[in-house]
């Protein structure tokens, strides 16, 4: 047997030297944990190994961090630390059982105007706040892929809560993502960034916008979901390690069969219903009213509920 030495480090891995260890490092794998949540398909292809020895390492990987099973216990412990963050509606916030939930992926979706956008900016401000007033006392990282994020909205946003607006906007952190692979790559440095600011809330608005740009008429929809993918499993390994909420934004199309199917499903179909757990479902209503429905999660009811989005931002 293997003598038994502590591992700490992506060089300590049985088979892993010094060589291997600076092209994982190149590849993004910086530490045990990204090797361990790695696919083995990914992890080959960045280190230039066989499969049947990416899979040797990360499974070492794993076994160094001891990744099994875990009881029942373990679980609810890891649960207890969730923490839940207002959306501004009351009424939302008790359709989503008390607020957005970290270490998980929250997606909503619906048409143009919806208010996907105001909800992204409304929350990149109550992250901010107390935990007593349904923040989560720190500071959110924003990908905009769409070119709409807005300052001056934010200032509207902060002004209203009593909170001082040059800090608020300072607290939020924007990276501008101009096609797919700068979007990924926006993400896995959003790792870093999480790991060493006081980040609460990364949020990524929209998640498929560019993706269905850039993959329009090209016939690579596996090419596109693989990466999608990607995507979502660097978002929900930064949910769960970091123990904060993902939120992404997501459109239906408003013409009915130009894409992909239903037109009231939203973009990146099932690959992203496994992935986020929750999403809700957006639509216009009345004037400055909006109705929300809870389309899935693992352990509410379905529900809908109405809320405004008002100068001051989003209210019940
Ligand atoms: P999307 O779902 O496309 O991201 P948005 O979140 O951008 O939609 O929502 C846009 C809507 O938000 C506008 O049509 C308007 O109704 C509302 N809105 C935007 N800014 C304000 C504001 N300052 N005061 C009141 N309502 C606003
Ligand atoms: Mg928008």
């Amino acid at each position: 047997m293997r003598k038994m030495e502590k591992i700490e480090k992506i060089e300590d891995l049985p088979g892993v030297g010094p060589a291997l260890a600076d092209k994982l490092m190149e590849g993004g794998y910086r530490d045990l944990m990204s090797v361990a949540a790695a696919a083995p398909g990914e992890l080959k292809d960045a280190a230039g190994v066989g499969e049947a020895t990416a899979k040797k390492i990360i499974g070492a990987a794993q076994e160094a961090l001891d990744m099994g099973y875990e009881t029942g216990i373990d679980v609810m412990k890891r649960r207890e630390q969730i923490g839940r963050l207002t959306t501004g509606s009351t009424d939302l916030d008790k359709l989503l059982g008390g607020g957005i939930e970290s270490q998980s992926i929250t997606e909503f979706y619906g048409k143009f105007a919806a208010g996907k956008t105001q909800i992204t900016h409304q929350l990149s401000v109550n992250v901010q706040l107390p935990k007593e007033r349904g923040g989560l006392e720190g500071k959110a990282l924003y990908i905009d892929t769409e070119g709409t994020f807005r300052p001056e909205r934010i200032v509207q946003m902060a002004r209203s809560l009593g909170l001082d607006e040059e800090e608020v906007l300072r607290n939020i952190k924007v990276g501008r993502a101009y096609n797919s692979d700068h979007q990924m790559l926006l993400a896995e440095k959003a790792e870093n960034i999480v790991r060493e600011d006081n980040i609460r809330l990364v949020i990524v608005d929209s998640l498929m916008g560019l993706f269905r740009a850039e993959y329009v008429g090209r016939g690579t929809l596996a090419d596109r979901q693989q990466k999608l993918n990607r995507h979502l499993a660097t978002l929900g390994k930064i949910a769960s390690m970091y123990n904060l909420p993902v939120v992404v934004t997501n459109q239906v199309m408003a013409q009915p069969g130009i894409l992909f199917g239903d037109p009231t499903e939203p973009i990146g179909g099932h690959i992203l219903g496994h992935k986020s757990t929750f999403r809700i479902y957006l639509r216009k209503g009345k004037g400055e009213k909006r109705v929300a429905k809870l389309v899935d999660s693992p352990c509410l009811p379905e529900g809908e509920c109405v809320f405004t989005i008002t100068e001051d931002g989003i209210r019940d």
